[in-house]
């Protein structure tokens, strides 16, 4: 097996042009930086991750509530929330070309050197500035008179701000959870690594109330860093890539009492997929001076009213899903493999008739197609040879190959290859949906 990662992100980034995963955002304008569409197969593998996410946090679990919030929120959340003021990064600029940098990212700064001392020309900087990456849109019908919102910079704030709605509706038993997944928007300085730093995308979130008790909160904390790390691993991806990572203080927002990242060895080092945030009492206590409302909690049991704590888990969704892209690239021999777990994979088989030319091999071939594809979503392809399009479908991680031949119509028997060890099987047809459907789960 050849796992060459020179130029590793650069062939994700083919690949995923070439097979219809991700695009660059609005190319036949010349692009949008920072934005990236998805195509017929990356829509299938976003969509895929955020069920996964989705079974694993909230379908499975008890007291955990689903969330989903307004993209524009009334720019009052965002002061309470502190990001008005402070959602800052540090801007530098280059006094000879004027592209600007992220002050805190080396690396981007160390490139941007060694650029023009190619050039034998010595950079010089401006001094940082903060320079705040909430994106503005503006809202109202007359010209003049129209209030800035801001397109939220994180998904969080649409779950606190509505904790009491979801405390007087649901009446959940503290500790509980409540979950989201939706678009977030930076004014990024300097967006890169393909979907990485994007200035569009998308975040899946959990906020856990407890108690306001360390210990309690602790010991969540902990559960959590546990449970997030379990779900990347039960979704296969190489253990030796992920690590947890603690902040260094001067990372951490004031408020954080303690932050964990979740990183993952990309060819350009280790960075983050997601955070876990001990947020104490933060942004309760600040919607609540805001807004003027009581967020407070009354335990029932203890016969206590309080203001909960909160243990945060934010990942985003692009990272984990170009982690996973780098994680399952494979090349062996004169094939490329993406070696998905099938929860993740586009599609979970492909169905071929042997020859296209013979109707009753490809009418044969369709009955099995729409039979699956009532369950799962099944790729059809009778162009060229067999071992091609077994290769094609390697390519885009489809976990099996389904051949119909000759045999099938005296037998009711199909072939079915496995993607990763390449072996066939002989199976009854009517044993297909049983098949995948374990593979699935
Ligand atoms: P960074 O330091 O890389 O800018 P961050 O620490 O500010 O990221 P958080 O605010 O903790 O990120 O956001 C939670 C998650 O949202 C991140 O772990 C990441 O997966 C995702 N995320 C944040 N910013 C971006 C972005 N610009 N593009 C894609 N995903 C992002």
């Amino acid at each position: 097996m050849n796992k060459d990662n020179s130029n590793l992100l650069e062939k994700i980034v083919s690949l995923c042009k070439r097979r219809g995963f991700i695009f660059p955002g609005s190319e036949i304008y010349g692009g949008l930086r920072g934005t990236w569409d998805y195509g017929p197969l990356g829509s299938e593998l976003k969509f895929n991750l955020k069920q996964s996410w989705w079974d694993y946090m909230v379908r499975e679990r008890d007291n955990v509530f689903p969330m989903n919030a307004s993209i524009m929120m009334n720019p009052r959340v965002w002061e309470a929330s502190g990001h008005v003021a402070s959602f800052t990064d540090p801007l530098i600029e280059c006094k000879t070309c004027h592209e600007r940098f992220r002050a805190d990212k080396q690396e981007d700064i160390k490139e941007h050197e060694e650029r023009h001392a190619k050039n034998k020309e010595k950079v010089e900087w401006t001094e940082p500035k903060q320079f705040n990456i909430l994106v503005e849109a503006k809202l109202g019908v007359i010209e003049g008179e129209k209030t800035t919102v801001y397109l939220r910079g994180e998904i969080t704030q649409g779950v606190h701000v509505n904790f009491k709605n979801i405390v007087d509706s649901m009446h959940p038993k503290i500790p509980f959870g409540v979950a989201q997944i939706g678009k977030a928007f930076r004014n990024e300085i300097t967006p890169r690594n393909f979907i990485f730093r994007s200035r569009e995308f998308e975040q899946m979130e959990m906020q856990t109330y407890v108690k306001p008790d360390e210990k309690e909160a602790m010991e969540m904390f902990e559960a959590m860093k546990n449970f997030r790390m379990k779900w990347y691993l039960d979704l296969g991806m190489n253990k030796k890539k992920l690590r947890f990572r603690e902040h260094a203080p001067d990372e951490r927002a004031h408020y954080a009492r303690a932050a964990w990242d979740i990183e993952y060895e990309t060819p350009w080092g280790w960075d983050e997929a997601e955070g876990i945030h001990h947020r104490g009492d933060w942004d309760l206590s600040r919607h609540s001076q805001f807004s003027g409302q009581d967020l407070s909690y009354f335990d029932q049991e203890a016969k206590e009213r309080f203001i909960p704590w909160v243990i945060e888990t934010s990942a985003g969704v692009e990272r984990p899903l170009l982690y996973f892209l780098l994680d399952a690239y494979t090349e062996e021999g004169d094939r490329v493999v993406l070696k998905l777990h099938p929860k993740l994979a586009p599609y979970k088989a492909a169905v071929f008739p042997l020859l296209k030319n013979k109707p009753e091999l490809v009418a044969k071939a369709q009955g099995i197609y729409k039979e699956l594809k009532n369950n799962f979503t099944v790729a059809w392809d009778e162009r060229g040879n067999i071992g091609k399009r077994y290769f094609a479908q390697d390519e885009i991680g489809t976990p099996c190959c389904i051949t119909i031949d000759f045999q099938t119509l005296e037998d009711d028997t199909v072939t079915i290859r496995d993607r990763d060890t390449m072996k066939q099987e002989r199976v009854r047809a009517d044993e297909l949906n049983e098949i995948l459907k374990k593979m699935a789960d």
